[in-house]
């Protein structure tokens, strides 16, 4: 930050009659109810909302997709921060480790506590709310995981958790009298019970599901990230395009060096088609219907094309056993070749 923004932090915080609050608004029950909860003890509050490259507010799955609208209904302004490569970096080699998926949650946390913070000294602000509730994910919210992350990110007493702020010794903004203590709540665990009465209470008529938008906890997804992962240089990041890839179709791992994606329906191939890029081959089937497959390879063998084909031919509605041709383009240049579908088991031990 520099001199003349700190002077103006310090002068705004000087001159507020009310403390200020950073909130992590996900657009989630939890931390809509967290910073309503801070409004009715007029708090005044900017939020900040986190996007990665795994959870996506326009996903439709959960809690990010509705933070604009939130924000708007909270009538607080609104800043979105996007993780991108720094996050990829962190996801290569997380300090704390992974949760059940490829999840790095208190790695993950620790980096949207730091933007928070950064956002609280930048704009004078006191504190910084989240809606964490105790002991309701089993990797980030576990009081040992917390103090990880506040020591990791110098925010000891500055990170208000409203929805359990009872469970924790009183951060500094309770001590100096600016946020009653006796206000908040002490929930803990994963029933969302005493969150929907407070929903209730504050009018919330549709209030969104518990399930979250983050696919590093999705099995499938988890599987395919660390594959990647795996096949990736020492100092190699994956690109927005590798990300994309890994949302769409089935995923089997060919070589070292190179993968097939085959589409699952018409959507799909569509998407499909519009992540082709670089040295991408583009196979389908040319007499039967059927899906578009991607070979991403960074060294192209004509064997994995004919292996390739064989599998798209597989997902077609070509007659098992029947010679057929296939199409595949490369660089805007296409050519056909024979194959026959290969056989489901074999396809089966390919597959990420
Ligand atoms: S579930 Fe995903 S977004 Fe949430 S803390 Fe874990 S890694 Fe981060």
């Amino acid at each position: 930050m520099s001199k003349k923004d700190s002077e103006k932090a310090s002068v705004d915080q000087a001159r507020r009659t009310k403390p200020k609050g950073v909130a992590l608004l996900s657009g989630g029950l939890d931390s809509t109810l967290a910073v309503k909860m801070m409004l009715e003890q007029g708090v005044e509050i900017e939020a900040i909302a986190i996007k990665t490259p795994f959870c996506d507010f326009d996903c439709g799955k959960g809690c990010g997709h509705k933070v604009k609208e939130v924000a708007t209904d909270l009538n607080i302004p609104l800043k979105t921060v996007y993780f991108g490569k720094e996050y990829l970096r962190m996801l290569k080699r997380p300090k704390f480790g992974f949760g059940s998926g490829m999840n790095p949650c208190i790695d993950c946390r620790s980096m949207m506590y730091r933007r928070a913070k950064e956002h609280m000294l930048r704009t004078g602000a006191d504190f910084i709310i989240t809606g964490e509730v105790l002991h309701q994910r089993p990797m980030s919210q576990t009081p040992r995981a917390l103090k990880i992350i506040e020591e990791e990110t110098h925010t000891k007493g500055l990170i208000l958790r409203p929805l359990s702020g009872k469970s924790f010794p009183p951060t500094d903004v309770e001590i100096n009298g600016g946020v009653n203590r006796e206000e908040l709540c002490n929930i803990s665990g994963r029933s969302r019970k005493t969150q929907l009465s407070l929903a209730k209470k504050f009018g919330i008529l549709d209030p969104p599901n518990a399930a979250g938008g983050c696919l590093l906890t999705d099995p499938q997804f988890s599987k395919r990230i660390r594959d990647l992962m795996q096949h990736l240089h020492a100092d190699e990041l994956p690109s927005d395009n590798d990300i994309e890839l890994l949302k769409v179709g089935r995923h089997f791992r060919l070589s070292e060096s190179t993968k097939l994606i085959i589409g699952r329906n018409e959507l799909e191939n569509f998407k499909l088609r519009s992540l082709t890029c670089g040295s991408d081959v583009l196979i389908e089937a040319k007499d039967f219907p059927g899906p578009i497959g991607i070979l991403r390879t960074k060294h192209y063998e004509h064997s994995q094309v004919e292996k390739a084909s064989q599998m798209v031919l597989r997902y077609s509605d070509c007659p098992r056993g029947l010679e057929s041709e296939v199409i595949t383009a490369q660089n805007g240049k296409t050519s056909n070749l024979f194959a026959v579908s290969m056989d489901t088991r074999d396809i089966e031990k390919l597959r990420i």
